[in-house]
């Protein structure tokens, strides 16, 4: 096992794995920005090495400070979070060459899961279903044209090196698509330095459904059932919850099984995404996240398993606690996301918490690193805290998480709790019935 972990991330997500280090026993480093001297990680840490001055770019994303911080204070071991370095496979190879293990899978398995095209492919080979469209770039405006006749519009041009939900056109005809096609490919050029893109059928009331997925580094894989992230605006997840309130238990099986023999014929190691659009019973696989992501406390409340034990274990080489057969799925979770953002405009609302009160009793977590008096800085992503409310099935989970809404506080900035409040009182949000595009709608009628 490690003796010390350098955790190269702040926020929530910081303390999160913190909490794992310090009960498996093993010493925590923390880095942190100027703005970051007074952030709760900080402060909990046993060491802590200040690498920079706000911007991300020259702190949380400069990986020689962070690799001269492990070096001072004998790390053995960096984990990413998510966002920052957690998908950067130059990142994860850097810290090879140092004989520091990075907690996550080989830079070459991030590597294709971060070019889609070749992930689709990947994906493909392995028996994980796709969208149908292009099987790679497209060159020129016949290919396109004759790809969008054979799987029929609408189709929606992405991106290869796209991320965040940008570099994305949808055509409706053929008259569409010569200009979605150029507008993509300039699109991408300019954000991503790379204008290669694809084509695929444009799904037009799909749920969002991912599968949390395992692999040992050693051959087997596992999977940990979904997450319904169908609630999002602007590609931003909001509200997730496990189970999907879509899937019945021969589905989430079938699924899992599907993804969790890709993971070990891949040979992969640690935790795992697989997302996928879903309608009218079938999934379409979209991409790979190769981290742990914000929403996998859901995950960890129906199994109670915790994943950041799993993923540090895994990358000891010291292998999963469970099999397949140990993970079952209790109940009903879900996670709010709560940000320091107005709730109607979301506009980010950085300043001073004067007052921090988070809700508690049976089935409530709460995922913060911040606290009464604490100042926001404006540089960072405005996530200041993770409700996650866990219940019997989802009826008792939507009291309870109406009851511990009602019962959070955060006053002397705004915050998208409002938000939470009318969407837990909302009918088709209790008969969990609504599609990716649902929350944009809601929130297009209230203006
Ligand atoms: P990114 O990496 O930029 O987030 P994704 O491929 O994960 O891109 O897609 C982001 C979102 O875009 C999806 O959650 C979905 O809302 C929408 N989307 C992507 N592909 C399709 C498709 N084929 N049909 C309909 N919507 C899509």
């Amino acid at each position: 096992m490690f003796q010390k972990i350098l955790i190269a991330n702040r926020g929530e997500i910081a303390l999160r794995v913190l909490r794992a280090c310090k009960e498996l026993g093993i010493q925590t480093v923390v880095v942190h920005s100027t703005a970051d001297s007074d952030a709760m990680h900080v402060r909990l840490a046993d060491e802590s090495v200040c690498i920079g001055p706000p911007p991300s770019r020259e702190s949380y994303l400069n990986i020689h400070q962070i690799v001269a911080a492990c070096e001072i204070t004998g790390a053995d071991a960096v984990h990413p979070g998510y966002g920052f370095l957690s998908e950067n496979a130059k990142f994860a190879d850097i810290l090879a060459a140092h004989n520091i293990t990075f907690i996550g899978p080989s830079g070459d398995h991030i590597r294709i899961m971060g070019d889609k095209i070749e992930a689709k492919r990947t994906a493909k080979r392995l028996g994980i279903p796709v969208v149908p469209g292009s099987d790679g770039a497209i060159s020129d405006d016949k290919e396109a044209k004759r790809v969008a006749a054979e799987i029929g519009y609408p189709v929606i041009i992405k991106a290869s090196a796209g991320g965040g939900g940008r570099g994305m056109k949808v055509a409706h005809t053929e008259a569409d698509l010569e200009v979605a096609l150029q507008t993509a490919k300039s699109e991408a050029g300019a954000a991503f330095g790379d204008d290669a893109v694809y084509i695929e059928k444009y799904l037009e009331k799909p749920r969002h459904i991912e599968v949390q997925v395992f692999g040992d580094g050693a051959g087997r894989g596992v999977h940990f059932g979904e997450r319904d992230c169908s609630l999002q605006r602007r590609h931003q997840k909001v509200w997730e919850e496990a189970n999907s309130p879509a899937l019945n238990t021969e589905e989430r099986s079938r699924i899992g099984g599907i993804c969790a023999k890709a993971i070990a014929d891949l040979g992969y190691s640690g935790a795992g995404t697989i997302e996928f659009l879903y309608e009218n019973g079938e999934f379409y696989f979209i991409e790979m996240n190769t981290r742990l992501q914000v929403e996998h406390p859901v995950t960890e409340a129906i199994t109670g398993i915790d994943l950041v034990h799993e993923q540090i274990r895994v990358a000891s080489g010291a292998g999963l606690s469970v099999r397949q057969e140990d993970i079952k799925f209790n109940g009903h979770a879900i996670e709010c996301r709560i940000n320091a953002e107005d709730p109607r405009t979301f506009t980010p609302s950085p300043g001073t918490i004067t007052h921090f009160h988070t809700p508690g009793g049976l089935g409530i977590r709460v995922d913060s690193g911040v606290y009464s008096g604490y100042k926001i800085p404006p540089y960072y992503d405005s996530l200041i805290g993770k409700l996650i409310v866990h219940g019997r099935n989802r009826v008792e989970c939507m009291m309870r998480l109406r009851r511990a809404l009602d019962e959070f506080v955060v006053d002397g900035i705004k915050t998208t709790l409002p938000l939470f409040r009318d969407l837990v009182g909302n009918p088709d949000i209790a008969n969990g019935d609504y599609d990716i595009h649902w929350l944009e709608k809601y929130l297009a009628k209230d203006e």
